[in-house]
This record gives structure tokens, C-alpha cells and sequence, in this order.
């Protein structure tokens, strides 16, 4: 049998390390579905990155279906262990004990740290801003092991983020999905001041904020007072709408009301969350 780590080493890391990391140190149960469903479904996923094809193919000949008993256990689907709305309440709860400068929780415990090595069942999906006044387990009083987060600048969703979110979602059992920007956002920032003032931006940094152009537009065509907060909320807004057609996963727990998304903003000056739903 193949091992994860044995398969990450062997793809010589190259661009696929990113994509298959996260499976490392993750719950021993919760095996990304990526790595545990049958060898074609492996191999056509794999396909997709760009890696030494010699040594990719060479591990994958060694990866033994699952029709084997030896081979990989399946991966387990876990259930919603609290409902979406008890999610949103404690996230609520939590931010409000830290816009009022408390902190119900001190750092994790040797012991908690010890038992999360064991597994992990996250309560929450925060697609978050990389800015580092947003930090999530602070701002809702969280400690380690209760949120799942997915960070990018402009609080965007690559394919990467989502396969993310969909696993904390379908393998992890999170409830809850909450896609959030903040006030004075400097990438929702720089998305307006490419519609309004063309602003020359380079590769890297335009890749960044396209994205968040189309909130940008929407915004303008309502004519807020202030543009960029308007574009802050309707990123958010939009990003939440994007999620919920994104992925069939995603779709048939929404239907079924196990799982919820929902987008909100948190204002840096008062340490406030304000939720859209
Ligand atoms: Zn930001």
C-alpha cells in the first residue's frame, strides 16, 4: 500500500504538494476523498496537476484500488454534529465576548492539543480575508479545532478553496459556511480603484482582484455613498452565492437544511460581526 505521504514525496512536491498538503495531519477518518476513492479517480484527479509525469505514474501504479481489503480504508462522511443555526450562535456569541475585549478561552491545553492530534470536527467554515486584523479564532473566541478557515485577500473562493470547503463540509461534518470580508478591505480596495481609476495592476495582483471586480460594478450601479464598503458587502454577498451553485455536495446539504451559507463583515473599529442572515 501507498502511503499519503510516501505518494506526496514521490510527486518530487512540484505543484501538486499545495493541492494535497492539507490531507497531512488531517483526521485518520476523514481521508480526502481524492486519496481514497478508487485508483482511476486518483489518477484523473492527479492528472490535472502539473507534476513529473515519469514519477506520477510510476506511484500511481502502485496505488492498489480499494476493492482490496489491504488497501486504503474508505473515507468516512461525517454528519453535522450541531445544527447550522446553533453554528451561527455560537459564532455570534463568540464575537461578541471579543468586540466586548474578553476572551472566554485561554491558549489550548496540552491536553486539548493532544486530543485534536486525534481528529478534528470544526463547527464553522470561515472564508476569510488574509488581512491580519481578522484573524477568525480570535474575533469569534475560538480556540483550536473549532473553525475550519479559508483565507485568500478579497475573501475570494479559488477551485482550491472550495475543494476545501466542500471537504470540511462533507468529511468533517462543518454546519456552517461563513464567507466574510471587512471594513477598510485594502484588496476590495484596490478592485475599485481598478474600475474607477484604471489602476495599473501587475499579474499577480490583477489575478487577485478579478474576482472582485463584478461586486465592484454591482455596488456602482447603486450609487452608495461609499463604494468601497458597498463593494465590501456585496463581495461577500456574491462570493455566499457563488458557494451555494458551486459544488452538488454543497447543494444537496444546503437543500436538506444541513448546512448553512451565509456571508458577513466585520467592522475593524468596533470588533463587530455583522451577519447577512
Ligand atoms: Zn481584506
Amino acid at each position: 500500500m501507498v502511503s499519503r505521504r510516501l505518494l506526496l514525496g514521490a510527486l518530487g512536491v512540484g505543484l501538486a504538494a499545495p493541492a494535497l498538503a492539507w490531507a497531512e495531519g488531517d483526521n485518520p477518518v476523514a481521508t480526502p476523498s481524492v486519496l481514497t476513492r478508487k485508483g482511476r479517480r486518483t489518477r484523473r484527479a492527479l492528472k490535472t496537476q502539473a507534476v513529473d509525469k515519469a514519477a506520477l505514474d510510476k506511484t500511481l501504479a502502485q496505488v492498489k484500488p480499494l476493492e482490496d481489503p489491504n488497501a486504503v480504508e474508505p473515507a468516512e462522511v461525517h454528519p453535522p454534529a450541531v445544527s447550522p443555526d446553533e453554528a451561527l450562535g455560537r459564532l455570534k456569541q463568540g464575537n461578541a465576548i471579543f468586540a466586548r475585549g474578553n476572551a472566554s478561552i485561554a491558549l489550548p491545553t496540552t491536553a486539548r492539543i493532544a486530543e485534536l492530534a486525534a481528529g478534528q470536527r470544526p463547527f464553522a467554515v470561515i472564508v476569510g480575508c488574509s488581512d491580519s486584523r481578522v484573524g477568525p479564532e480570535l474575533i469569534f473566541d475560538c480556540n483550536l479545532g473549532e473553525l475550519f478557515v479559508v483565507r485568500v485577500a478579497g475573501s475570494t473562493v479559488s477551485q482550491e478553496g472550495l475543494g476545501s470547503i466542500v471537504y470540511a463540509v462533507e468529511h468533517l461534518g462543518a454546519p456552517l459556511v461563513v464567507v466574510l470580508g471587512h471594513t477598510k478591505c485594502g484588496a476590495v480596495g484596490a478592485a475599485v480603484d481598478v474600475v474607477t481609476k484604471h489602476a495599473d495592476l501587475h499579474g499577480a495582483l490583477l489575478n487577485m482582484v478579478l474576482p472582485i471586480l463584478p461586486a465592484v460594478s454591482e455596488a456602482q450601479d447603486k450609487h452608495p455613498a461609499d463604494l468601497q464598503d458597498a463593494a465590501i458587502r456585496q463581495n461577500v454577498r456574491d462570493v455566499a452565492a457563488r458557494l451555494k451553485v458551486a459544488d452538488g455536495t454543497l447543494a444537496e446539504r444546503l437543500s436538506e437544511g444541513s448546512l448553512k451559507i451565509v456571508s458577513a463583515t466585520y467592522d475593524l473599529t468596533t470588533g463587530l460581526v455583522a451577519f447577512d442572515a
